[in-house]
């Protein structure tokens, strides 16, 4: 009985209008496509991108080399070398992020007592090679340093949300 069915099913071309409607329907529907890189959809205010290293206002950095955030990176994606200055206050020679190895958990921002590390919401970065995506200290600063103010209002809206 049910092929009987399908039979007369197939000789009315059901499926097919049954297709055409879909089409039909979606033709006319609001478009959600967007023309991507001139519009580009909200980012949530919790999206981990692209590392920065912040300085005080003062260009002094904020870093002080404890390593926590070394310490707690589930995929040894930073490697810190330090040394003691002149002052004795302790500072990185070495501040390196491998993005190629990061799973971007947001740990090591969580771990920094002196909110030095952070994840800004730059997600347009690309690399050609996989040593392209070994971050070195001065770049990390020189992101922190470019987008310094868009950092710090984001951090303070976070900490309204707490
Ligand atoms: S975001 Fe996570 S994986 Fe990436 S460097 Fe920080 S702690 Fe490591
Ligand atoms: S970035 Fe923060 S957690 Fe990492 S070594 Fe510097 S002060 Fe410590």
């Amino acid at each position: 009985m049910a092929a009987i069915g399908e039979f007369f099913n197939s000789l009315l071309l059901k499926e097919l209008f049954k297709g055409l409607a879909l089409t039909g329907r979606y033709a006319f529907a609001r478009k959600i496509t967007i023309r991507y890189p001139e519009e580009k959809t909200p980012a949530s205010p919790r999206f981990r991108g692209l590392h920065a290293l912040r300085r005080y206002p003062n260009g002094e950095e904020r870093c002080i080399a404890c390593k926590l955030c070394e310490a707690v990176c589930p995929a040894l994606a930073i490697t810190i070398d330090s040394e003691k200055r002149a002052d004795n206050t302790r500072r990185t020679t070495r501040y390196d992020i491998d993005l190629a190895k990061c799973i971007f958990c947001g740990f090591c921002e969580e771990s920094c007592p002196v909110d030095s590390i952070v994840e800004t919401h730059i997600h347009e970065y690309h690399g050609e090679k996989r040593g392209d995506l070994l971050y070195t200290k001065e770049m990390l600063l020189a992101i922190g340093d470019r987008y310094e103010s868009e950092i710090a209002a984001a951090r303070e809206q976070d900490a309204a949300y707490r």
